[in-house]
């Protein structure tokens, strides 16, 4: 069963299967798949791009509880109100610049956000918030982002996430973040115009923390704790310092609460830009 793309109206079936026009999809038929974490890291730790790494991750099958998962809520768990779009259903890539200075880490794609549009943070409501605040900071072309191809673009930032699959009730096991992690280590291994990583929320930033240290960098020990305007430094191994900057994530329990509201996102984002 096909279901047409709400921009392009070019029909897919869900999950997309690779190289099939999905617009941003950075996959094709061939692409090699991780079958299970030790395909992962290996294919993660040999990707020599940007490109070839936004591929393989694309298609990864190494969590089999979070494929069954992305899977069903792409077919037979759609939301009501997106019955008729075809749903990515596959690992979300990182989006935006490939020479960033700011990388911005989120938990995992929204089953019915990033999990249906194939882009991070985009057609739900944490991802309403956080576009806007990234178009006030002059990081996002647009001051929305609903579908790919919709032409959004970041200036200056890549966004990616700790966790690649949504996962049920947003909270991915410790084995499926683990299993994780090499995409995103390798991913910032080649993101060497990196001055700022922002990562939204308490898990991002334990991420964070144990990528980088597993690829070699200093960051300080005890381990830094995590809150809204939190700053750690951190050095790389080229000699590179990197601030490692918190938010809280903008997740609706965030927002409708007032833990999070627009002017706190927006001084973490221009204490981001100053960096
Ligand atoms: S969560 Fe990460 S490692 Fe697990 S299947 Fe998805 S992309 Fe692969």
């Amino acid at each position: 069963m096909t279901d047409p793309h709400p921009l392009t109206g070019v029909r897919f079936e869900s999950p997309v299967p690779p190289g099939t026009g999905w617009p941003g999809d950075p996959a094709r038929p061939g692409t090699p798949v991780a079958r299970d974490a030790a395909g992962a890291a290996r294919l993660a730790a040999g990707a020599a791009t940007l490109e070839e790494l936004d591929a393989a991750v694309s298609v990864c099958r190494a969590c089999p509880r979070l494929v069954a998962w992305r899977e069903s809520a792409a077919t037979v768990g759609r939301r009501a109100s997106f019955a008729h779009e075809p749903y990515w259903g596959r690992p979300v890539p990182s989006f935006g610049d490939a020479r960033p200075r700011i990388l911005i880490v989120g938990l995992a794609p929204a089953a019915n956000g990033a999990n249906r549009t194939g882009r991070m943070f985009t057609g739900d409501r944490s991802g309403d918030w956080l576009w806007a605040a990234l178009h006030r900071a002059g990081l996002a072309r647009r001051a929305s982002s609903q579908s790919a191809g919709d032409g959004q673009e970041l200036v200056g930032a890549r966004m990616g996430a700790a966790v690649r699959c949504a996962p049920p009730a947003n909270r991915p096991a410790p084995a499926e973040r683990d299993a994780c992690a090499p995409w995103l280590a390798r991913e910032i291994e080649l993101l060497p115009s990196v001055r700022v990583v922002l990562a939204l929320g308490q898990v991002a930033w334990g991420a964070v923390l144990r990528v980088v240290r597993g690829i070699g960098w200093d960051a300080p020990r005890p381990a830094p704790r995590f809150g809204h305007g939190a700053a750690a430094r951190l050095s790389a191994p080229d000699g590179r310092a990197v601030t490692l900057l918190g938010s809280y994530h903008p997740s609706q329990q965030n927002t409708f609460t007032g833990r999070l509201t627009a002017p706190m996102l927006d001084e973490v984002l221009a204490e981001a830009r100053r960096l």
